[in-house]
């Protein structure tokens, strides 16, 4: 029987839907695979279900030679974790689980916009301080959502699901920059760099995908052309926004706030941008909702069914 590893803790019904599958080794541990555990997982295994953080570099493929497995099915749409070109070259297959968290994600970065423009995670500090002093007309003014501009970093699925929620939800315009036109059922305008859309908008929301190419691409240079009544929100991924350069600006209010879900060095959070006011800061709770975590775990699943079975996969990245 196929043997599949499970390299991560997973909602008990998508374990179930693998166990009716496969032969399943079940590693019901909250931290990512080390080194070892990802070598055995490409040695011993005909395919895995791996996850955020196990760093399937290309040394590990190079390390593990000629690797009995032959699928990574992702659980997740994000794949910077894994070199698919060495993965590739090791005679492997990777999929991911786009569409099941888009909405979810979505969501989180409204929850992340509204929270640093109206200045909730201040607000709720200064509430459980004991320190608030009761309601007055000019108390915490933040910035009003509703009418402004968003600009979207990054005009994919998550990229046009926020654009979708700012424009009929609250009455902002939007404006994008993508590698490609979009062609949307509301109106968008395109700009021609990360620094024009930076400098166009109230609230600029990082929804590109992390690769070499969008390293640090939220800069300095970025950072400077945002207005000092603007917000920066990054639900992407950590290394697309230079975060030194991101706490500098912050701690010289360079720009209104930020609000983020994902970090850097993560799970590391520097001390400099946890001493910050100004900042909304969220463990990376993007898809943290039982049943996306389910639906992405069916798709994950799903992958691993149709390529065992001969079929072609459907989430292939
Ligand atoms: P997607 O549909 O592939 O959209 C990515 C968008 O980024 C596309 O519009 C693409 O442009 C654009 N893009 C890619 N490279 C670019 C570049 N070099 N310059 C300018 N634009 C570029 O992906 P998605 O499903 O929306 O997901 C986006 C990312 O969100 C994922 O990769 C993941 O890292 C992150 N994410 C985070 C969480 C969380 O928990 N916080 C949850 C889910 C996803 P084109 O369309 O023109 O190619």
């Amino acid at each position: 029987m196929t043997r599949i590893l499970i390299g991560r803790n997973l909602p008990a019904r998508v374990v179930e839907a693998a166990r009716g599958l496969f032969d399943v080794t079940y590693r019901d541990r909250p931290e990512p695979l080390d080194r070892e555990e990802m070598l055995v997982a490409l040695r011993d295994y005909d395919g895995a279900l791996v996850t955020l953080g196990d760093a399937f570099g290309g040394d590990v493929f190079a390390e593990a030679g000629a690797p009995r497995a032959r699928i990574l099915a992702n659980f997740g749409v994000g794949y910077n974790h894994i070199d698919v070109a060495a993965a590739r070259a090791a005679g492997l297959v990777v999929t991911n689980t786009p569409g099941a968290v888009t909405d979810a994600t979505a969501d989180l970065a409204m929850t992340l916009m509204l929270m640093t423009c109206r200045r909730a995670g201040e607000g709720e500090r200064l509430v459980r301080s004991g320190r608030w002093q009761g309601w007055h007309p000019v108390q915490m003014l933040g910035l009003h959502l509703s009418g402004k501009r968003v600009g979207i970093l990054g005009m994919g699925r998550i990229g046009q699901a926020i654009a979708r929620r700012c424009h009929f939800g609250f009455g902002m315009s939007v404006a994008y920059a993508s590698r490609t036109e979009k062609t949307l059922d509301f109106p968008a305008e395109r700009l021609a760099s990360p620094e024009a859309l930076a400098a166009a908008a109230d609230v600029l929301v990082v929804a590109v995908p992390a690769s070499p190419e969008t390293y640090h691409m939220v800069d300095a240079g970025v950072l400077a052309s945002l207005r000092p009544h603007a917000h920066l929100v990054n639900i992407a991924r950590g290394d697309i926004v230079d975060e030194a350069a991101l706490i500098a600006a912050l701690q010289s209010h360079a720009f209104a706030g930020a609000g983020l879900d994902v970090y850097e060095h993560e799970p590391l959070v520097p001390e400099a941008l946890r001493a910050l006011d100004n900042v909304t800061l969220l463990p990376h709770l993007g898809t943290a909702a039982l049943e996306v975590r389910e639906d992405m775990g069916r798709m994950a699943v799903e992958n691993l069914r149709a390529f065992f079975a001969g079929e072609a996969v459907p989430n292939p990245v």
